[in-house]
């Protein structure tokens, strides 16, 4: 999972419900954990919520009578799901360096370094779609996973922002901070820019699918395993039956030919008319597993299979077109007593730009390799350093 999924929990899933309902033009009323909603007439949704509580609630069945649950998996939170899937509300935000902190990366901040002075000078606007997915991945029997996963994908290059979607989510997951409105979208970009998305999820969920398929498919071949077990030990136990109840329809067959009295060979003969019929039930039942054994249980295995099977949901839920700037970030730094400076690439929300790289050996710098200072060179601490 990277830092821009979240599992669906109870916070999750109200930041998500109450951003849905806000698209939607809804006035929410919170008092304490209960929201009363006013929604828009021509409000373009099947949700009907006047004169309804909402309740956040850990578990849905834990709510006061008549409420209806915000909770994981509650039917309403499900419902919501669905019809944001279908209709992925679009917003906007803007990232400007007045709103959002400058954020240094750790091959600065983790080292012998301080940053003792920061100026970002923006040259341009870049514009990204950041959009939300619901995942779920699931099987009939048992497997269940659900999360939500922001993917921000700029529409300069169509690279995915990893960290732009990091910083949305924290900057949407802030309760103090009011988002400026930024530039709309068309639609055509918008659908190109989640389909991009949507690859980018898939790809980032797959390994997790493969994993989870293939546990699918050994918990299945257990099953089947032991069923297939059970049908020979069944079958063995009907061959043991059969030969006793063939045993005792011979000696009552010698009791009836030996019988001189009319009254014991009219007993003897319904004796052996109801042990032949039991014999004859339990032959049908040993020959239908016998060929069921032989064919290698076809519809018991189309069965366990359809159980086991994998369902995989890739949805967007909403979608943010995201302004942010993008220019030069200007440091006056410290280290080792020296003070120097060094200009950056930098965006808005995403960071430095591009990647640093030791001036002696040509190593990257990274957290474990951090940037300092000897001579004039900039250096990682690990590789050059003394
Ligand atoms: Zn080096």
């Amino acid at each position: 999972m990277t830092d821009a999924a979240i599992p669906v929990t109870g916070r999750a899933v109200e930041r998500f419900v109450e951003a849905y309902l806000t698209s939607l033009g809804a006035k929410i009323e919170k008092d304490g954990r209960q929201w009363s909603v006013v929604l828009p007439d021509d409000a373009d949704t099947d949700l009907e919520l006047d004169g309804t509580v909402l309740e956040i609630a850990d578990d849905p069945a834990d709510v006061e009578d008549g409420a209806v649950p915000i909770a994981p998996e509650s039917p309403f939170v499900e419902r919501v799901l669905d019809e944001a899937a279908d209709r992925t509300p679009v917003g906007s935000v803007s990232f400007t360096s007045d709103g959002v902190e400058i954020r240094f990366p750790p091959w600065i901040t983790d080292g012998p370094t301080d940053v003792e002075e920061a100026t970002f000078t923006p040259y341009y606007d870049r514009l990204a779609v950041c959009a939300l997915f619901h995942v779920g991945i699931e099987t009939v029997s048992e497997y269940q996973r659900e999360e939500l996963r922001a993917v921000a994908i700029d529409l300069n290059d169509e690279e995915e922002r990893p960290r732009l979607a990091e910083s949305y989510l924290d900057l949407v997951n802030d309760d103090q901070r009011e988002l400026n409105e930024g530039d709309r979208i068309d639609e055509a970009r918008l659908k190109d820019a989640l389909d991009g998305a949507h690859t980018a999820v898939e790809n980032d969920v797959s390994s997790v699918v493969l994993e989870t398929r293939e546990r699918a498919t050994r918990a299945a071949d257990i099953e089947l395993d032991e069923y297939r077990q059970f049908v020979r030990q069944r079958r063995d136990e009907l061959s043991d039956e059969i030969e006793n109840l063939s045993d005792r329809i011979e000696e009552v067959n010698e009791t009836i030919e030996a019988a001189s009295e009319q009254q014991e060979r009219v007993d003897g003969l319904r004796k052996r008319k109801e042990l032949q019929m039991e014999l004859d039930d339990l032959r049908s039942e040993h020959d239908e597993l016998s060929s069921q054994i032989e064919t290698g249980f076809p519809e018991k295995r189309h069965e366990i299979r359809e159980r086991h099977a994998l369902t995989v949901r890739i949805r967007p839920v909403a979608a943010t077109a995201i302004s942010y700037e993008r220019g030069d970030l200007e440091l006056a730094l410290q280290s080792n007593s020296t003070t120097f400076s060094r200009t950056y690439g930098y965006a808005v929300g995403v960071g430095v730009m591009e990647d640093a790289n030791c001036e002696r050996c040509g190593k990257p710098l990274t957290a474990e390799n951090p940037l300092t200072i000897t001579g004039n060179r900039t250096i990682g601490a690990s590789c050059c350093g003394e």
